[in-house]
């Protein structure tokens, strides 16, 4: 990493050349640099560092493996707008092997492939999708005749660094659900050491892209949790910060799809969401480039734990979530009280803590959702709004 205040100059005609590269405007350049920026919770003006790095850095290598998986990682990536995949392919990332976007086929792709290895060793970024099947010997997947777990071990022997995007590469995902007939594994448990994953399904594409980028700014893969995943993108849980959570701290819950609670947009606990348990950043950047709210629960359906091991795939959708975190936040958007009555489920839940039990917060967590539950279910048999008394009184 460079000196900072080096890093962070960019002059014009550094942002005039990248401008000509990317055939994007200036505007539009700079505030996809800082989207990135905010994507990686660097501080202000690291943008600046950000567009700097993808303008001088030489482009890596990526070789792009695909095993069990439906491509819908890539498929994500093709929705990332700022700027859109092929402009990134051609300008930020040299993607030298990718079996759905390369133009090449049979023995001509398996070249392209071995020739990019050789002339990048030691560089390259290797990006797998999809789980590995390990069962029988690992002969469930095998591209141009060579299995899927080899493969693997060929391309990662000398890659600078290893990415797993997807639930699937991450640990398993959806091919490992149920019996997993296949012994579908997870890149890390395959290769026999930690990876940074980028688990989803799909996974955010600007996690990705903020992943690769801060490779190429700072020389290095950014900080990850015990999990492999990075921390400015899964450090929090999406509970922490869902636009429904003043609804759960209020004790308001849609109780079935179409009903008045969920049309007015109150919380989806009660109809399996697994926000409480599930930590990614899904709330806070959505997806798609299609303006806020464009993610599952912004449009009405309950967060699957997607990015999360032993929920996403595992956990029946109307199973209702462990709750990590009973604190409602120092900050959530303001609502308007329908029936403020009583205690809060917050300060229930703090006098819980207090009392140095946290059993005793999830019981009285349990409770105060039964009686709201109740009472919700009352004030709908009478015609009313969908009213909440936390107290049950
Ligand atoms: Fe949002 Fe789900 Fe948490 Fe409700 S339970 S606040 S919908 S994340």
């Amino acid at each position: 990493m460079g000196n900072m205040s080096e890093i962070f100059e960019l002059g014009r005609d550094a942002l005039q050349g990248i401008e000509n590269r990317l055939g994007m405007s200036r505007r539009d350049y700079l505030q996809f640099c800082a989207t990135l920026a905010v994507t990686m919770g660097l501080p202000k003006g690291a943008d600046a560092a950000v567009a700097k790095a993808i303008e001088s850095a030489k482009r890596p290598s990526v070789i792009w493996l695909h095993f069990q998986e439906c491509t819908g990682c890539s498929e994500s990536l093709l929705r990332a707008e700022h700027p859109t995949l092929e402009k990134l392919i051609l300008d930020v990332i040299s993607l030298d092997y990718h079996e759905t976007l390369m133009a090449a086929a049979g023995h001509q792709a398996e070249a392209a492939r071995k020739d990019a290895m050789k002339a990048n060793k030691g560089k390259y970024v290797l990006v797998v999708e999809g789980a590995i099947p390990v069962k029988d010997n690992g002969i469930y997947c095998k591209i141009g005749g060579t299995k899927a777990i080899d493969l693997v071990k060929e391309c990662a022997a000398d890659a600078a660094a290893v990415i797993a995007i997807g639930s699937c590469a991450s640990w398993g995902g959806m091919p490992s659900s149920g019996g997993n007939p296949t012994g579908a594994s997870s890149v890390a448990d395959v290769l026999g050491k930690p990876v940074v994953t980028i688990p989803g399904c799909p996974p955010n594409p600007y996690n990705f892209l903020a992943t690769v980028v801060h490779f190429l700014t700072f020389g290095k893969l950014p900080e990850v949790d015990k999990l492999g995943r990075p921390k400015f993108a899964y450090s929090r849980l999406i509970h922490e910060h869902c636009e429904r959570r003043a609804h759960f701290d209020a004790g308001r819950f849609a109780m079935e799809f179409g009903d008045a609670g969920h049309r007015q947009g109150y919380c989806l606990y009660k109809l399996g969401c697994k926000g409480p348990e599930t930590y990614a950043n899904c709330s806070t950047i959505g997806f798609g480039d299609a303006g806020e709210n464009n993610w599952p629960v912004g449009c009405g359906h309950p967060c699957i734990g997607c990015t999360e091991q032993g929920v996403g795939f595992t956990k029946p959708i109307h199973q209702l979530a462990k709750v990590i975190n009973i604190y409602p936040p120092q900050q959530y958007p303001r609502i308007v009280e329908e029936n403020g009555k009583g205690a809060s489920f917050a300060s229930a839940a703090a006098l819980a803590a207090l009392a140095g039990a946290a059993a005793g917060g999830a019981a009285m967590l349990a409770r105060n959702l039964g009686r709201s539950h109740a009472a919700e279910e009352a004030a709908q048999a009478s015609a009313k709004p969908a009213a909440v008394d936390q107290t049950g009184a």
